[in-house]
């Protein structure tokens, strides 16, 4: 009987290994060695693409250049604002802003989604203590880690920082306004500690963007002096892999977050940025969107089920059928959404407990659609989309004003269209008040003359005696 126990048992354990082996040794097969890559994202903040080919053509960037094999992709940003807090959100999640909430540095609604990232997901996937992650920035305002700090202090939607699940949840994650000579060494610093571990680490410099703001604009020689400072640290990168030796087994994609516009102080629209790696297996252009997928692809986790599903696809893997000529209608569709109408409550109204707010809206390549209460958002659905031709949706909302304070509220929705990038949101605003209503002038003019004349009645007989 015992022993029949123990048989059960170890048919149960046995059992369930089978069961579970997937689950717990992610990627390698039974017999089958995969040497596991390591992954360095670098990020040259604000680099426009055509400066960068022109320096290259000028032999200035000598590292890009070698260690890609002059390999040089276009990336195109699409769905969001050409800035660094969307531009960075979609590198390092792969997600359309409306999953990040993320659309611009001036509309962010909330911070990242927890485990949305890839050194959040590269841990999970892994295990903490299977791999390393670092997260090394030089860019305190718009890439902040915790709330409270830099842009967050004067949010106009929200007050939280964009990365603050990240600093629980990896190895190594700071930013600091600072520019290459600051962070440059704590990268390499990175490097040298996990020389014998499997890592992945994301590396971002914001000199270009720095000089292109404020020290001439995109065609200065600041501009230019600061993306050759950008390349001497990939240089410095590229000795420290050879110096600890594991340059055979490691990955770096470089992107940057957003352009330039040309011969100018800004990026408003600025959609067109660049992708270099040593991938040899990066054998086409894409979307901002493909880039963290193809990062996911180098570190042998593509094809794992995400949740929610990615929006792009590895640079490695040519698109599903449809899927390019879909992004290019996207993108021809320069017209900005049209404004939503709000049903109720009306303008002006008085409001109080349970508001019914309604609206709709709609756009060919409508995305999304915000319901904000004086700034703050409520609600981003759900709602409903009709998308047999022109998109459509109706979304109502019940807004609960009992506990608020007197005062005048605004309720706004904005819409959203897929061509972000060119495409700011439409913005629809009414005023609505909550207070007890003021003594309305209809019946106050008449009140008071029927007062004045009982008093100038009694006055009157006062007087007789
Ligand atoms: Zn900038």
């Amino acid at each position: 009987m015992r022993r029949k126990g123990v048989l059960i048992l170890v048919a149960l354990a046995l059992f369930s290994a089978v069961m579970f082996y997937p689950a717990m040794t992610p990627q390698i097969a039974k017999g089958e060695q995969i040497e596991r890559k390591n992954v360095i994202l670098i990020g040259w903040d604000g680099v426009q693409r055509n400066h960068l080919f022109e320096m290259i053509n000028r032999g200035l960037l000598g590292n890009l250049t070698s260690f890609s094999n002059n390999r040089i992709f276009n990336i195109t940003v699409m769905d969001h604002g050409t800035d660094t807090k969307a531009g960075w959100t979609q590198i390092l999640t792969g997600y359309k802003w409306w999953k990040t909430g993320v659309f611009n540095n001036v509309y962010w609604f909330h911070s990242i989604p927890q485990n949305y990232t890839i050194p959040e997901r590269v841990e999970s996937y892994f295990g903490v203590n299977q791999v390393n992650t670092g997260f090394i920035v030089g860019k305190l305002e718009h890439m902040e880690i915790q709330d409270g700090t830099g842009d967050t202090v004067n949010g106009r939607y929200t007050r939280e920082a964009i990365y603050k699940n990240l600093p629980s949840a990896i190895d190594v994650c700071t930013n600091g306004a600072q520019g290459a000579n600051m962070v440059g060494p704590s990268m390499l610093q990175f490097l040298e500690n996990n020389a014998n571990n499997h890592f992945f680490a994301f590396f971002q410099f914001s000199d270009p963007d720095t000089a292109g703001h404020f020290q001439g604009g995109e065609n200065s020689a600041q501009y230019e002096q600061a993306i050759v400072r950008c390349d001497n640290w990939l240089g410095q990168i590229l000795n420290k892999l050879n110096a600890i030796n594991i340059t055979q087994k490691t990955l770096i994609y470089l992107t940057a977050d957003h352009g330039f516009d040309e011969g100018g102080n800004n990026h408003l629209n600025a959609p067109y940025i660049f992708f270099a790696t040593n991938d040899m297996n990066v054998n086409r252009n894409g979307d901002q969107v493909d880039v963290a997928p193809t990062v996911y692809y180098g570190l042998g986790m593509w094809g794992e089920n995400f949740n929610p599903a990615l929006d792009g696809y590895p640079l490695q893997v040519t698109l599903p059928d449809g899927v390019e000529q879909e992004r290019q209608s996207i993108l021809a569709d320069t017209t900005k959404p049209s404004a939503a109408s709000i049903v109720s409550p009306t303008s002006g109204a008085y409001v109080a407990e349970n508001v019914s707010v309604t609206f709709n809206v709609s756009d060919q390549h409508l995305s999304a659609a915000l319901l904000l209460v004086s700034n703050t958002l409520k609600a981003e659905g759900p709602w409903i989309w009709n998308r047999s031709g022109t998109v459509k949706v109706d979304g109502s909302y019940t807004w609960n004003a009992t506990s608020i304070n007197e005062g005048s509220y605004t309720i706004t929705v904005l819409a959203f269209d897929e061509h972000g990038a060119n495409n700011s949101p439409s913005t629809t605003t009414i005023t609505v008040y909550k207070a007890i209503p003021e003594f309305p002038t209809s019946i106050m003019l008449p009140s008071l003359l029927v007062i004045t004349l009982l008093s100038a009645i009694l006055l009157k007989k006062r007087h007789k005696i």
